[in-house]
């Protein structure tokens, strides 16, 4: 259905195409009724010529008195007659006493007909009061016969039909409707047929091609965005019902121990193991609880502040607190860093970047085997036009173990949420199975990459790339 408001395409168009449909009717009508008129007007001009030319020649070679007899025989009701003198004395008119008619010389068909022989001329007569068509031709004698029609001037022509005026006033009015309505409804139609779900699918003008390609992008764009938003969405749920799973499992543990000692199965002299069981377990809630706020808060902060870190000061203090745990099962941790390796970012998470990676290498590690923490500021030195030279460089953070390492088949979902590849013995070894879902958040958010590979001697080797401040 079309829409005529009053700042709509539509009710623009139809109001052009009215307008002009309108005044092409109207003009084109009044062209045609005054073209007719004037050609029917030169019909009766000839035909009035022809009949006193007729007359003329009927009146010659006749005597004065003779003519005047002739002339009062001619049977003439709608025709004026009138019979002038050289010097514009009537001599004689069928329709007013001569005597009391002024002189004509100055009548312009006279004038005329005295000048070039003969003349026609439509104007108002002075002695009947009306419109009239006058044919006036100089006969031998010199004077001039003329004959008069009343006739409709055009202005009293038109004045006469004003209810048929009216009446194709209101035709051409329907009809410019009519045809605008048609004509918009026509260049409109692919206006309103348009599928926004399918932009590029419309048959529309070349013009509007631009237009709808941009809409199809955006669309594009915007089903992008919610597969994307709902790919997050699931991934939360996911995650949620993952940490309501993991808490789980301690608290049905210590639960158990509780409800043992409670009713006192455990033995006095057992109840320092139970204890300390119920502590570890209490420990690995803990730890699970740290991890799952560090990654929401990670999740819902997104740009961080950046503030420069000394990686090896954080590399030095994580080799400290972990140097316990390390020596308790006979490992060596080998340090080699080189000082003042600054990037940008927050230091907590460098810290939790780096605690996690070495924390995983003394967990995996087969006892008394070798942990090795390098830490390198990497300078390639860019020369530009202008002779200086530019710095541009990488910190590489390279932990490794001699543990089992990890298979090829697992490299890439190690870094999930939650994935651990020996589920079986997660719980001897320990952790969360978020660890390194955090290494991988940290090294985005100092704008680095993470890859994982042998070390040379077997166990895991996890490399960390990131630009230098
Ligand atoms: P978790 O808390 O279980 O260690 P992470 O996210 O830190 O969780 O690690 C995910 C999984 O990757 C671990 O469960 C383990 O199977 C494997 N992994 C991580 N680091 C090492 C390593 N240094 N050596 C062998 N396997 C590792």
């Amino acid at each position: 259905m079309l829409k005529f408001g009053r700042n709509t395409l539509f009710g623009k168009i139809f109001a052009v195409l009215f307008a002009i449909s309108f005044v092409v009717m109207a003009s084109s009508t009044f062209a045609a009724t005054t073209a007719s008129f004037s050609s029917y007007e030169n019909e009766a001009e000839n035909a009035l010529l022809s009949q006193t030319n007729s007359f003329a020649n009927l009146l010659k070679d006749k005597t004065d008195e003779e003519r005047l007899a002739f002339l009062d025989k001619i049977p003439m009701a709608d025709v004026r007659c009138t019979l002038i003198a050289r010097d514009g004395t009537v001599l004689y008119d069928n329709w007013a006493d001569p005597k009391k008619m002024g002189n004509h010389a100055s009548r312009q068909e006279v004038v005329q007909a005295l000048t070039q022989g003969s003349a026609s001329t439509m104007r108002r007569s002075e002695t009947v009061g009306q419109d009239t068509l006058y044919a006036a031709i100089q006969l031998d004698n010199g004077e001039v016969l003329r004959l008069a029609e009343t006739r409709t001037s055009m202005a009293s022509f038109l004045g006469g039909m004003t209810v048929q005026l009216g009446i194709s006033l209101g035709v051409i009015v329907f009809l410019s409707f009519l045809a605008s309505s048609l004509l918009t409804a026509r260049i409109t139609r692919p206006l309103r047929h348009i599928d926004l779900s399918h932009p590029l699918d419309n048959d529309v003008y070349q013009e509007m091609r631009p237009l709808l390609a941009r809409v199809d992008e955006q669309r594009c764009e915007l089903e992008c965005q919610n597969a994307e938003l709902e790919r997050a969405m699931e991934a939360r749920r996911e995650f949620t019902g993952n940490v309501s799973h993991e808490m789980k499992t301690p608290l049905q543990v210590i639960g158990g121990y509780a409800e043992l000692m409670e009713y006192g199965v455990v033995k006095p002299e057992d109840n320092a193991r139970f204890a300390g069981l119920i502590r570890e377990e209490a420990t690995r809630m803990r730890e699970l609880i740290d991890d799952v706020l560090t990654l929401s808060r990670l999740d819902e902060q997104g740009q961080q502040k950046l503030d420069p870190v000394d990686l090896s000061v954080v590399c030095r203090s994580v080799v400290d607190r972990l140097g316990s745990a390390a020596a308790e099962r006979e490992m060596k941790i080998d340090l080699d860093v080189d000082d003042n390796v600054i990037v940008l970012g927050a230091a907590s998470l460098a810290q939790q970047m780096v605690y996690n990676l070495v924390d995983n290498a003394v967990r995996y590690n087969r006892e008394g085997g070798v942990i090795s923490v390098s830490l390198r500021a990497l300078t390639d030195v860019e020369p530009t036009e202008v002779g200086a030279s530019k710095a541009k460089g990488t910190v590489e953070l390279v932990v490794s173990d001699q543990g089992r390492g990890i298979p090829e088949e697992y490299r890439s979902r190690i870094f999930e949420r939650f994935y651990r590849v020996d589920v079986s013995h997660s719980r001897e070894t320990g952790g969360t199975g978020l660890g390194l879902a955090i290494v991988k958040h940290a090294v985005c958010a100092f704008g680095g990459q993470v890859s994982v590979d042998d070390a040379p001697g077997g166990g895991a080797r996890f490399t960390v790339r990131i630009p230098l401040a």
